[in-house]
């Protein structure tokens, strides 16, 4: 059983009576525990496919099904999503930032908070709990909306351009500490890049969408190359 299973998956966006296909026949098959680059020319639907994943848009035709036989899955509970920018609350502490999917779920207030500090750990940040966004560095700020993403242990994390943002030195660090994170959390990943040398680097396999409407050109394995 894949974890996501798409077949000719469509979404049209309609504004002011014009209709706009972005999405229009993509079918794959995601097994869990997969960590999927998503490329593609800008503009040929990559956003719209993890919104549609993360249940904020309905897929307007095909077939968009999410989790396993042997467990349910609920957008809401089960998705945790990185975006280009960190978009941290400003007048929250990092740790009360990474806490807040958890505190929206209503989840245990002090095992939530030990999983942010765990979380805060794992992505280097241990010593910043208490500072507040503006006293990091984007880098670190993005590293605390990972662990944002996390707290809440979300079967599926999707994340767009989520290293799109930093300068070129922090984007190699943060490829690199991705891969340790990915390594430790087994999750389902699915991740939204410009980058071909960061597709292949991080990607365990790679969906390649073609320009609008988009629609799934190619879906390979990546086997990385001896050194
Ligand atoms: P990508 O992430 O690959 O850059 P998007 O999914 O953001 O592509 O957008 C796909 C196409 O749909 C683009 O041409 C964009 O202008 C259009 N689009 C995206 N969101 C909307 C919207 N809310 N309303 C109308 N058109 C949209
Ligand atoms: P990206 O390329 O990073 O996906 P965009 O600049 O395409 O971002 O889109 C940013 C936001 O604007 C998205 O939330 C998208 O839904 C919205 N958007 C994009 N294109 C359109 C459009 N033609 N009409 C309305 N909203 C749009």
């Amino acid at each position: 059983d894949p974890m996501i299973r798409l077949r000719n998956v469509r979404k049209v966006y309609r504004t002011g009576g014009h209709e706009f296909v972005a999405v229009s026949d993509v079918t794959m098959d995601i097994a869990e525990g997969d960590m999927v680059s998503l490329v593609g020319p800008s503009g040929c639907g990559k956003s719209t496919l993890l919104r549609i994943l993360a249940g904020l848009h309905d897929a307007d035709d095909g077939e968009v099904r999410i989790g396993t036989s042997a467990s349910t899955f609920t957008p809401g509970r089960d998705v945790g999503m990185v975006f280009q920018q960190a978009l941290l609350l400003k007048w929250r502490t990092i740790l009360e930032n990474v806490i807040l999917p958890a505190e929206i779920l209503g989840l245990p207030n002090r095992e939530a908070k030990e999983r942010a500090r765990d979380l805060l750990n794992m992505v280097g940040l241990q010593g910043f709990e208490n500072k507040y966004p503006y006293e990091l560095s984007g880098g670190m700020q993005q590293r605390a909306s990972i662990a944002r993403a996390l707290v809440h242990d979300p079967k599926l994390i999707l994340m767009d351009e989520p290293f799109g943002a930093l300068d070129a030195l922090t984007r190699e660090k943060m490829n690199l500490e991705m891969l340790r994170i990915w390594q430790r959390s087994s999750k389902t990943i699915i991740f939204v890049t410009h980058s071909i040398q960061e597709a292949v680097f991080l990607g365990s396999r790679c969906a390649v969408l073609t320009a609008g409407p988009a629609r799934m050109a190619d879906y390979f394995d990546i086997v990385l190359p001896l050194p």
